[in-house]
Order: C-alpha cells, then sequence, then structure tokens
C-alpha cells in the first residue's frame, strides 16, 4: 500500500534520497530535510497511511512496535539520556495539528539547547 504522489512512500522507495537512520520490515526512518534541532530525524510506517486519523485497533501491533523503537533510535542516533538529555516525540495530524506531509510520521528531536524551532 503506497501512494506514488507520496513524497514519503518515494523515499521508503529510494526513489527520493534521504539519510536513513533506520528499516526493518514494518518502519523507515531518516534525518529531517530541515532540522529544528541538532538531531531531528522523521520515523514512518512503509505502510501509506495519511495520519493519526486513519488509526484503527487493527494498527496496534506495529504502532506498538514503532513507538518502542524511538527511545532506541533516539540515543543511537544523537539524543542525550534522559533526564538531562532526552527527545522530543511529536506527530503532527491534519491541518490545523500542523501536519505538512500527508504520511504518517514521528518527528524525533534532541539534542542540546537552543534548537532552531521548538
Ligand atoms: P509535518 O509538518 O508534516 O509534521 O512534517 C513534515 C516534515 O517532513 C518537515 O519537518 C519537513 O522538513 C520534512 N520533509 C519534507 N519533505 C522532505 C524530504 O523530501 N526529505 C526529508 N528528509 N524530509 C522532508
Ligand atoms: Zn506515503
Amino acid at each position: 500500500m503506497t501512494d506514488s504522489n507520496c513524497v514519503f512512500c518515494k523515499i521508503i522507495a529510494g526513489q527520493i534520497p534521504s539519510r536513513k537512520v533506520f528499516e526493518d520490515e514494518h518502519v523507515f526512518a531518516f534525518h529531517d530535510i530541515a532540522p529544528w534541532a541538532p538531531v531531528h530525524f522523521l520515523v514512518v510506517p512503509k505502510l501509506h497511511i495519511p495520519s493519526m486519523a486513519q488509526i484503527t485497533a487493527a494498527d496496534a501491533p506495529w504502532l506498538g512496535h514503532l513507538l518502542t523503537l524511538l527511545p532506541q533510535l533516539a540515543i543511537d542516533n544523537g539524543c542525550r539520556p534522559y533526564p538531562e538529555g532526552g527527545y522530543r516525540i511529536a506527530t503532527n495530524t491534519g491541518k490545523e495539528g500542523g501536519q505538512e506531509v500527508q504520511h504518517l510520521h514521528w518527528h524525533v528531536m534532541g539534542g542540546p539547547r537552543p534548537w532552531v524551532r521548538g
């Protein structure tokens, strides 16, 4: 299930270059092209799902898998340990939620402050 017009589906397929952070059967992660923080990468399901608004109980297994990966990916990619360090995990949803790319994704941001934004 991919969308040929979707920038993140193209990144997952390797049709648009990205700086890959992680990949497995369900999940792809890559550095954000316009980082807000010293560490800023995006974690996406390989399935094209537009946003959190489409999630149902049937998504719980891969969603749980993805969420449990995030703390380790954060540390492996330069976020410093809790509690002095830490990171921000955010999923924008819909227009009023500030979502620009309509393929579900988690922002993982961290590193020493100040940040560019956020
Ligand atoms: P949203 O506003 O939808 O939550 O976040 C979309 C994010 O995707 C933005 O932070 C933006 O910089 C990032 N982004 C958009 N297009 C590309 C791209 O082609 N490559 C990469 N690596 N990031 C992108
Ligand atoms: Zn997509």
